[in-house]
């Protein structure tokens, strides 16, 4: 690739590959980077720009991590990958074991496939093949909220929320499944029962055919960056007893400390039957995805000789594997929720100037994350341009404009960043 300029090499991209979401007639705008390193992205024309993405919540120590960078090039001197099927080895034992201990309880038993999609297939599949194995076949259906995402192959699709989904576009390839309203009642607000009145009526009216609850708990991303209460949560786990329906609560955008609990399960101090873990796991390095389950479900699934069909070709690839252990390893070697307090401290201050701003409809924060809700939709290559301009790399979707940054950010990176982002909205 050496032989190609900046130029040519944005003329070939723009010419021959697709970007996530994006036309290949008219996309928007790519800048090509050359460097990454802690919370700085760099540019191909030496621009510098503080990250405030952390490359969709992933890269949670940061870029060109030293502990992280050790952990691939030692794996990667023994073995890259081996197939799964027949052999084992260290990294995926000591993973696993690691993702044992570090969640909820009862959940034990870990299945490794390649991306938070996948996860979410997989987590679909166990509680499908759960209800198949009891003599319940018909227990089949999914129930969920809206303004949920849980990624984008076919039964991911059937639970995003079917408006800002895709069901529009694939109507009739996908499974019907039923959608609660979205919860109302804000993270610090004062619980309310009605809050959970479509989602109670739903799962009674429809516990025979219902073989699972999926949901993000407490934040909702993709599908609206919106907080909700524990509350609601709770009673979710209470009515999915209630009616012999698993819990499946997607931790992928949520897991390894982002919203202040290391799982934003444990705000509500439940926990899911089948948890679906991705995104920050290999601290960004690499694609991996974990879904866990119980000793029961497991066992459920696997009596009178049966068995968990899935079986991806990288599984358990080595090479993410060790770079999730470090990357964990090195999140619990510090007080990483005193350090997400002072992320959020630091956001609120900021937010709290804003408050009252014409063109802004909400502001609001949880942990490392702080969103600001325009009143209208944002045209996001002109406003990317901007905050390149002021020197920070934040990408907006509809009427949202937020920053999830790398945990390493200093204090002072964080306040260029805010300011880059207000100075933009300006
Ligand atoms: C990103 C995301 C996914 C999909 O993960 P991919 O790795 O992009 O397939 C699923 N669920 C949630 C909550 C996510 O944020």
């Amino acid at each position: 690739m050496n032989r190609y300029s900046n130029k040519d090499l944005l003329a070939f991209d723009k010419e021959h590959i697709w970007h996530p979401y994006t036309s290949m007639t008219n996309p928007l705008p790519v800048y090509e980077v050359v460097k990454a390193d802690g919370c700085t992205i760099t540019l191909k024309d030496g621009t510098k720009l503080i990250d405030g993405m952390a490359s969709w919540w992933s890269a949670i120590h940061g870029y060109n991590n030293p502990v992280l960078n050790d952990a691939v090039k030692s794996q990667l001197n023994d073995f890259s990958h081996v197939m799964f099927g027949g052999l084992t080895h260290k990294p995926a034992v000591e993973l696993s074991s690691l993702l044992v201990k570090i969640t909820p309880k009862p959940l034990e038993k870990v299945f490794l496939s390649d991306s938070g999609s996948v996860s979410v297939e997989v987590a679909i599949k166990m509680a499908l093949q759960y209800h198949h194995a009891k003599g319940k076949p018909e227990k089949h259906k999914l129930l969920t909220i809206r303004n949920g995402y849980h990624g984008d192959t076919f039964a991911a699709m059937s639970v995003c929320d079917p408006v800002t989904g895709m069901h529009g576009l694939f109507e009739g390839a996908l499974q019907k499944n039923y959608f609660a309203d979205a919860p109302k009642i804000k993270f610090h607000e004062k619980w309310d029962e009605s809050d959970i009145e479509s989602f109670k009526f739903l799962i009674e009216s429809h516990n025979n055919e219902l073989a699972a609850v999926i949901l993000e708990p407490i934040v909702q991303g993709a599908g609206g960056m919106r907080f909700y209460s524990p509350e609601y949560l709770k009673t979710v786990r209470k009515l999915c007893d209630k009616h012999d329906v698993l819990l499946i609560c997607d931790e992928i955008a949520t897991g390894f400390g982002r919203a202040g609990e290391l799982f934003a399960s444990e705000f509500a101090g439940i926990s899911p039957d089948i948890m679906c873990l991705g995104k920050a796991l290999t601290g960004g390095y690499m694609t991996l995805a974990a879904t866990i389950t119980t000793k029961d479900i497991a066992e459920t699934i696997s009596k009178s000789g049966g068995v968990f069909m899935h079986g991806p070709t990288f599984m358990g690839n080595p090479l993410a594997c060790s770079t999730a252990i470090a990357s964990i390893n090195l999140l619990l070697s510090f007080n990483w929720k005193e350090n997400i307090k002072r992320i959020n401290d630091l956001i609120v201050k900021k937010f709290n100037a804003l408050k009252g701003h014409s063109k802004i409809a909400d502001i609001r924060s949880l942990g490392a994350i702080g969103v600001i809700e325009m009143k209208e939709n944002v045209d996001v290559g002109e406003i990317q341009k901007k905050f390149i301009k002021n020197g920070v790399w934040v990408r907006p979707f509809g009427k949202l404009i937020y920053i999830m940054p790398p945990y390493v950010i200093t204090d002072e990176e964080l306040d260029f960043l805010l300011d880059g982002m207000i100075a933009t909205i300006d």
